[in-house]
């Protein structure tokens, strides 16, 4: 790394105390760019990194909902608009308990390289609360929604901030948060994405992320001969990103075998019943010990009697792995199990799942990784299209949006692979897609003066 980069990280953690998944995310695409850095001293120039370490503006705010006792309650506010260098401000609200200042800098500063690699004009931003969805009644999360928004409803609008949903936040967030905006302003515009199908959503939002990562992971084998057909997978999670991975690794010919939750994991050697699993986490809500319930031969084993300091899940045979849950889910240790076990090809739909240990491992080995900001923008790409659609006030079939949503996959893995090529770094896929998302914002960042 050299020295301005260094320096730079350095003053990150001192201005930015305690922030170590920002820090992880900075790192890991600062530590990528010196062979762009050192070819184009205009960026070093215009002081880049510094500037796009820092966001344009942070919301942190009180969010106060009354639960349904009558007591009043409180949980922390975020929305970070990073970087609209390329267009308005884009990128999901997390609701979970874990979520801090950091975490939403960590994701919205993936976001912005994001974005950019997409070749659509969206800026990067995140935002989300601290509050837990889990074991809430519907009339509890309506009420925690309706105050998140009224808070943010004046930063955000269809040209300026359009948030979309993340861990914890689906569609029926998406419509009480909504309403609350449309109730605020009186204005019917496309300032949400992840919207009901029947009030402006897009066909093909739900599934994107999901569909995009096997897109993705299909684009990385063909390369090298190969394909999904016949093969074993490991999925992680068994949210809105898992369920549409097993979907889509279905529709190739492949045999997703595992599911996720934060309490434990489901192996199922016939192949995980995707209508089961539709069933118990988008219709009933429940966790996965009522999957195993209902499927036979299903076996379910609960963190604690994962091996010390691993994820049950990558110690599975597989021939390709798709982490779906959340960060640093992957450890160096489960990521050489993964190669021990013959696994060939890893795509990650979670933001930020492998440790920086474990990218090291995955790129060591040269199988085909993608990572997280490649394999899984075609979830905020899908948004975009919505976007598209609201601005038009048109509806595109599912067949249209899914067509551009694979064109737009396979533009993203072009992108990342030749430019690793011209970097000296072929099939590196992380240089590839930091350098290609990072030039495109840098160059924008310096059309548009010192801003
Ligand atoms: P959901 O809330 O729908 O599902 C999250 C899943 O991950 C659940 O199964 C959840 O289990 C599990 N999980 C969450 N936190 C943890 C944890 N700390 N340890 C173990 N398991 C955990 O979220 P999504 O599917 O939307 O998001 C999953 C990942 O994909 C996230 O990293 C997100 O940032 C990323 N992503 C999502 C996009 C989207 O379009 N939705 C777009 C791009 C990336 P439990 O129910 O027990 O909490």
């Amino acid at each position: 790394m050299s020295a301005y980069i260094t320096d730079t990280i350095q003053y990150l953690k001192q201005s930015s105390p305690a922030q170590a998944e920002f820090y992880q995310a900075t790192e890991e695409v600062l530590s990528t760019i010196k062979p762009l850095l050192d070819r184009n001293p205009k960026y070093q120039k215009n002081n880049i990194i510094q500037r796009v370490i820092e966001p344009e503006r942070q919301i942190l705010f009180r969010v106060a909902w009354l639960d349904d006792r009558g007591n009043v309650q409180v949980n922390k506010g975020y929305r970070i608009q990073f970087n609209s260098a390329l267009g308005p401000y884009k990128g999901g609200l997390r609701f979970h308990p874990n979520v801090t200042a950091g975490t939403i800098k960590f994701l919205g500063f993936e976001q912005i390289f994001k974005n950019s690699l997409t070749g659509l004009a969206i800026g990067g931003a995140k935002g989300g609360s601290n509050f837990d969805p889990k074991g809430k009644s519907d009339a509890e999360i309506m009420r925690f929604c309706q105050s998140f928004m009224t808070e943010i409803f004046r930063h955000v609008g269809d040209t300026i901030d359009v948030p979309a949903g993340d861990i914890g936040v689906g569609g029926r967030e998406i419509g009480y948060l909504y309403g609350q905006y449309k109730r605020l302003t009186g204005k019917y515009e496309g300032v949400l994405t992840g919207k009901g199908l029947n009030w402006g959503g897009s066909l093909v939002r739900t599934e994107a992320t999901g569909y995009g990562a096997v897109y993705f992971a299909q684009n990385m084998l063909a390369e090298r001969g190969a394909s999904l057909e016949g093969k074993v997978c490991t999925v992680s999670g068994s949210g809105n990103v898992s369920i549409y991975t097993v979907e889509k690794l279905y529709q190739v010919g492949a045999k997703p075998v595992t599911v996720s939750d934060s309490n434990g994991m489901i192996y199922d050697e016939r192949g995980i019943d995707l209508n089961l699993l539709k069933q118990v986490k988008e219709v009933e809500r429940a966790r996965l010990t009522r999957y195993a319930e209902e499927r036979p031969g299903a076996v379910y084993t609960p963190v604690e009697n994962y091996p010390a300091g691993r994820n049950g899940v990558w110690s599975v045979h597989c021939d390709a792995a798709f982490p779906s849950a959340t960060q640093n889910e992957v450890s160096v240790e489960d990521a050489k199990e993964l190669l021990k076990n013959g696994c060939i090809c890893v795509a990650e739909g979670a933001n930020m799942p492998s440790s920086p240990e474990a990218i090291d491992a995955f790129l060591a080995s040269g199988i085909a990784y993608g990572p997280a900001k490649a394999a899984n923008a075609g979830g905020v790409a899908t948004s975009q299209l919505e976007m598209s659609q609201n601005a038009s006030m048109l509806q595109w079939t599912f067949e249209e949006v899914d067509a551009k949503l694979k064109r737009i996959m396979e533009h993203i893995y072009r992108t990342a692979s030749e430019t690793a090529k011209e970097y000296g770094a072929p099939g590196n896929l992380v240089l590839g897609a930091n350098i290609a998302g990072f030039r495109k914002v840098a160059d924008a960042m310096i059309d548009q003066g010192v801003v």
